[in-house]
């Protein structure tokens, strides 16, 4: 059965190739009821999305964002709901990680240059226009001049953590991340928790730091998977959540907004929480 509620979904405002407006359609045509968007260090997708959506009065979209923070040896992406995303202070801090960005992947584009793989770096600005740039830009530039096939392909070898061309980026811990988020209001949940290391110990970790939910309901995991985080879920009382992380980037194993999400009751339960968070000035 298909979902009512995605809560991870990307624009072109970070590495997601469809805008704001064309995803807001998509996932109202998929029969989507809840739905947060949640860029990479950004929230400049959301007016666009606010503005489409009124085309849809069935259709909420919660606000989101997907940050990244420092766990040794790995890579954990926290995901924050019903952001207060207008603070000032929040979009300075964003804007800075933003900058970051910017020379990490210039960073990135030189290695892979030392390694004989040539791709522009004004081509991966292109691709990444106004939005945040990731690693799935430089990816997609590669795929142009034919190093791979589809942009997941880049990762193996050069782009992911281990990869040859892969460069660190500042990150916050994770309680850093979690104060950042609930400053603003905002629910800390982390993402597609089956891919990190040591899943557990890192559970525990971001537990200890204020964790308030995780992701469960990851389009890319299989049922037996889902078992199992249902089931730490309980154990470590965090809120289920989950959605497809969809950005559109042309892989061939990509699933599709609404393939898979949580229930209605975990927006409910998300809602309640980020209540009890302190309100803050817009300053
Ligand atoms: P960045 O924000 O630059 O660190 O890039 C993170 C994004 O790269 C993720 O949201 C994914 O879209 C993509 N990504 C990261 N690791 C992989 C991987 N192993 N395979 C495919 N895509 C990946
Ligand atoms: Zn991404
Ligand atoms: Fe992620
Ligand atoms: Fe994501």
């Amino acid at each position: 059965m298909a979902a009512l509620v995605d809560l991870h979904l990307h624009t072109t405002a970070s590495d997601g190739r469809l805008s704001p407006t064309e995803l807001v359609r998509l996932v109202a045509s998929k029969g989507l009821k809840q739905v947060s968007i949640s860029d990479h260090d950004t929230t400049e997708g959301l007016a666009e999305a606010y503005r489409a959506g009124e085309e849809f009065p069935d259709l909420r979209i919660i606000p989101g964002i997907e940050l990244s923070a420092d766990v040794p040896g790995d890579e954990v992406h926290m995901l924050g709901y019903f952001i207060q995303y207008q603070n000032t202070q929040f979009q300075e801090t964003l804007l800075r990680f933003r900058h970051g960005r910017v020379d990490r992947a210039r960073s990135m584009v030189e290695k892979l240059a030392s390694l004989g793989i040539q791709i522009e770096w004004e081509r991966v600005q292109e691709i990444a226009g106004d939005g945040s740039v990731g690693r799935p830009h430089i990816a997609l530039a590669m795929v142009e001049r034919g190093y791979c096939k589809e942009p997941k392909d880049a990762f193996p070898e050069y782009l992911g953590r281990n990869g040859l061309a892969y460069v660190e980026r500042t990150r916050m811990t994770p309680a850093e991340t979690v104060e950042l988020l609930t400053g603003v209001g905002g629910v800390p949940v982390l993402a597609h928790p089956a891919y990190l290391a040591d899943m557990e110990a890192t559970i525990a970790v971001l537990k200890e730091a204020g964790l308030v939910g995780m992701e469960v309901y990851y389009a890319k995991y299989n049922e037996e998977t889902v078992g199992q985080l249902v089931e730490l879920a309980k154990r470590y009382d965090l809120i289920p959540c989950g959605g497809s992380d969809y950005h559109g980037l042309g892989n061939s194993d990509e699933p599709l907004p609404g393939t898979m999400g949580p229930p209605l009751e975990t927006v409910q339960r998300l809602e309640e929480v980020a209540k009890t968070l302190a309100p803050v000035s817009p300053h």
